[in-house]
């Protein structure tokens, strides 16, 4: 079934592979993207509206020009650091934009939203494997701002029918391989493009945030996930809501976890490059171990990873990153 899908975001890193995977599909698309960190560049093959969910005014002209059957929502701030340092930011970004836009979706009619949500609403985990009835507790405003939203879906969904399906993505990475699209933040947080970037010579050394955690060599772990296989899990949740009304949450990782160590020799393997480093203290905000049970979203959306072997997911970024059409470090920059 063709449906009329609006991306907010979707000019973004996650939003654009999800951009793609509709266009396969045979969806109608259309993007609204403030491009505050998404790129033009990005989109392609479909309409792009430069608009800002902060303006009421811009969603509501988007509303009036288009029918959308759903809402497919990225549009946020996303660096837990930045989060500690500019809470005010995070909270009118994420969740005032957020409001906006089920406003104008109220209005409009329009009552299916998938929304991007984070492993960050969990905090510090307390079993191995984090499943969707942990306990909810972040650590960071990035976190709570994406809890404060789930749990307006979940009001709204009681209040006046809205559907939802929160993803709660665990650590997004990899970029689609036929190096067209790929991450392109600017300044870039995330340690795989970091870590790319300094194989590259393009930064001096990768920092490691904190070696005191109590993992097994000390550093983070985090479960890394392909960003097309979150993109995937968007479809399976499009079609799911037709038949579920109600907020539904999901966790979306492999449920495997690596250390950044372990990223970082995963990457020389990948790369064949030196990757120095250097020890620096604990990033503000960060919890020591996120990795994902996703059992429940393979069950009930049928959803199954297709990149899940962490130098596959390596190998696409790596691809991307030596070649970027766009963003700071594309060839005529
Ligand atoms: N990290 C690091 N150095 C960096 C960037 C990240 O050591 O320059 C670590 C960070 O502390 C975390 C992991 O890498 O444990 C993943 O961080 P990222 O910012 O990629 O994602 P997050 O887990 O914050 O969503």
């Amino acid at each position: 079934m063709t449906r009329s899908i609006l991306v907010c975001g979707g000019a973004g890193y996650i939003g654009s592979h999800m951009v793609r995977l509709l266009q396969e599909a045979g969806h109608d698309v259309v993007v609204f993207d403030n491009l505050s960190q998404g790129h033009a560049e990005a989109v392609t093959g479909t309409t792009l509206v430069r608009g800002d969910l902060l303006n009421p005014e811009d969603l509501s002209a988007l509303f009036d020009r288009h029918n959308f059957d759903a809402v497919i929502h990225f549009a946020a701030l996303i660096a837990v650091g930045e989060s500690v340092a500019a809470p005010d930011l995070y909270y009118r970004n994420n969740v005032c934009g957020t409001l906006n836009l089920l406003a104008a979706m109220k209005t409009a009619g329009v009552d299916r939203l998938v929304f991007s949500s984070t492993a960050a609403v969990f905090g510090n985990p307390l079993t191995e494997l984090i499943d969707e009835s942990h306990p909810l507790a972040p650590i960071n405003p990035y976190g709570w701002s994406k809890r404060m939203m789930e749990q307006m879906l979940a009001d709204m969904a009681a209040a006046y029918g809205l559907r939802s399906v929160s993803l709660r993505y665990f650590n997004a990475a990899g970029a689609h391989p036929g190096g067209e699209i790929g991450e392109a933040h600017d300044p870039e947080t995330h340690l795989i493009p970091l870590v790319l970037l300094a194989a590259l010579g393009l930064r001096d050394r990768l920092a490691i945030f904190g070696e005191d955690y109590d993992t097994r060599d000390g550093t983070c772990i985090r479960d890394y996930i392909h960003v097309l296989d979150l993109a995937s899990a968007h479809l399976k949740a499009l079609d799911y809501m037709e038949a579920h009304p109600g907020a539904h949450t999901f966790n979306l990782g492999n449920g495997r976890g690596f250390t950044t160590l372990e990223v970082i020799e995963a990457a020389r393997r990948v790369t064949g490059r030196e990757i120095p480093v250097e020890m620096a203290t604990r990033r503000a905000g960060d919890a020591g171990i996120l990795v994902a049970d996703s059992a429940r979203a393979k069950a009930v959306l049928g959803w199954e990873p297709r990149y899940a072997d962490l130098e596959t997911i390596i190998e696409t970024a790596w691809r991307w990153h030596r070649a970027p059409k766009y963003g700071p470090f594309a060839e005529g920059r």
